[in-house]
């Protein structure tokens, strides 16, 4: 069960297209899967909010009694992943997106956009998922599309960043005030900068006077680099 595998995401993209792009480790170095398996779809959905907890038992359910289709489906959410890093760092870098990533993505917007239906709650009408959408094991796949979709077209694209830690290429969406935030996490790629920073500061006569000290800081940098030993 998807809710039982408990692989712990960190949400910090700021749109879940982006988290969804975010489900690759160390992309530049080691290309670290987190989505090795459709539960890890399941639970990555929950946690960056786009499936209910009766959506996560569902999806489950249809996970355990159709595996093949599973996989497909995963096979499915990392392809649109992949589309999506390469269409939102194109984009960070100011440079114009691929022609075959915008097919791809406008392909999956039609499917999402075929599986939204209009509901009635009192005064005013509400977009939801269609029935046949509730049960689809690409149910987060599609969340993601229209995130994607929405953030594209959106003015807020221009606050998309890409991690400037060169091991990382995680995206986000900037919400500082002004707009400098560099890091997809400070407490991961922010605090490895400043430990190598650090690190440049020390002169080296200084290192060789003191070497247990030398030491204790490179093992507090390689115990900072979390994300490419959990
Ligand atoms: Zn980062």
């Amino acid at each position: 069960m998807a809710s039982a595998k408990e692989r712990r995401f960190e949400i910090t993209g700021g749109a879940l297209c982006l988290d969804l792009a975010n489900t690759v480790d160390n992309r530049p170095t080691l290309g670290r899967e987190l989505l090795v398996d459709y539960a890890d779809l399941v639970a990555w959905g929950q946690q960056a909010g786009a499936l209910s907890q009766r959506q996560v038992r569902a999806l489950s359910a249809a996970a355990e009694r159709g595996p093949g289709r599973a996989r497909a489906a995963l096979a499915r959410a990392r392809s649109l992943r992949e589309t999506l890093f390469r269409l939102f760092s194109r984009t960070t870098a100011g440079r114009s997106p691929d022609r075959a990533d915008v097919g791809a993505l406008d392909a999956a917007l039609g499917v999402a956009a075929a599986r939204r239906r209009l509901v009635d709650v009192g005064s005013r009408l509400e977009l939801a998922w269609s029935p046949e959408a509730e049960g689809s094991l690409d149910l987060p796949t599609l969340a993601a599309t229209l995130s994607a979709v929405e953030l594209l077209t959106s003015p807020r694209l221009e606050r998309v960043r890409i991690c400037q830690a060169r091991d990382c290429d995680w995206l986000f969406l900037d919400a500082s005030r002004n707009g400098s935030r560099r890091w997809c996490d400070m407490s991961v790629c922010g605090n490895r900068a400043k430990v190598r920073r650090f690190r440049r500061r020390v002169r080296p006569a200084e290192r060789r006077a003191r070497p247990a000290q030398a030491a204790a800081s490179r093992a507090n940098a390689c115990s900072s680099s979390r994300r490419a030993t959990r």
